[in-house]
């Protein structure tokens, strides 16, 4: 059912149509959403990562993707709960959604991870989104505590041209943004 489910999904994302017009047509389905963060499903992201990736390839466009990882989340579910730790990832998926262009696509790719594919985007213009995410984040107000998140950034590339790499040289990325002591952005040195 859910080889089925996907190739449908499949089907109606190489269909000709705009990126809008794909967009609405899923919002109507929740089963496409995560039901907390209010983005799509890691299940949905991938395959449109993959239809992204070709559409790059074929028609020459920038091509960004940001992972992200909400920092030190662990301890704000010790400290404040579980359900604490929800309303967390909820107003951060909301406020992720409301900077976004339309054509971007933010899903929750794991547990506090999350993802957003920024087609037609070049590495400064996806920083500079990415920026306005972190810092939007760091400013919301939690019962008497603020959270930060880290992202990585890269892009399609002549060497990162496939789905695999785009997101390890993402999450290469985070794992630096972590390293360097977290709540910051930064971009993947083989992006050039
Ligand atoms: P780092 O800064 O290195 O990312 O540290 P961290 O504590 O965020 O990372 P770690 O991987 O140790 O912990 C992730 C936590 O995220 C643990 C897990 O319980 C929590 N988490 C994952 N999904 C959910 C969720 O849906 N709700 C809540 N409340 N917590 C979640
Ligand atoms: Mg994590
Ligand atoms: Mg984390």
């Amino acid at each position: 059912a859910t080889m089925d489910y996907l190739s449908n999904i499949k089907d109606k994302l190489f269909a000709p149509v705009s990126i809008e017009e794909e967009k609405s047509e899923f919002v109507s389905n929740t089963t496409t959403k995560d039901e907390l963060t209010g983005l799509y499903l890691r299940d949905v992201f991938d395959v449109v990562l993959r239809q992204k990736i070709e559409e790059s390839k074929r028609n020459n466009i920038q091509l960004s993707l940001l992972m992200m990882d909400i920092d030190d989340f662990k301890i704000v579910n010790d400290s404040y709960g579980h359900q604490s730790g929800d309303n967390v990832l909820k107003k951060i998926g909301n406020t992720i959604n409301s900077l976004l262009r339309k054509m971007d696509f933010a899903a929750r790719y794991g547990g506090e991870e999350l993802a957003v594919i920024m087609p037609d985007a070049n590495r400064e213009q996806a920083f500079k989104a990415a920026e306005r995410i972190r810092k939007a984040i760091s400013q919301l107000k939690f019962e008497d505590f603020s959270v930060t998140i880290s992202i990585g950034i890269s892009g399609f590339g002549r060497d990162i041209n496939t789905s695999e790499k785009i997101l390890k040289a993402a999450d290469n990325a985070l794992y630096e943004a972590k390293d360097k002591g977290k709540n910051r952005v930064i971009m993947n040195k083989e992006m050039d």
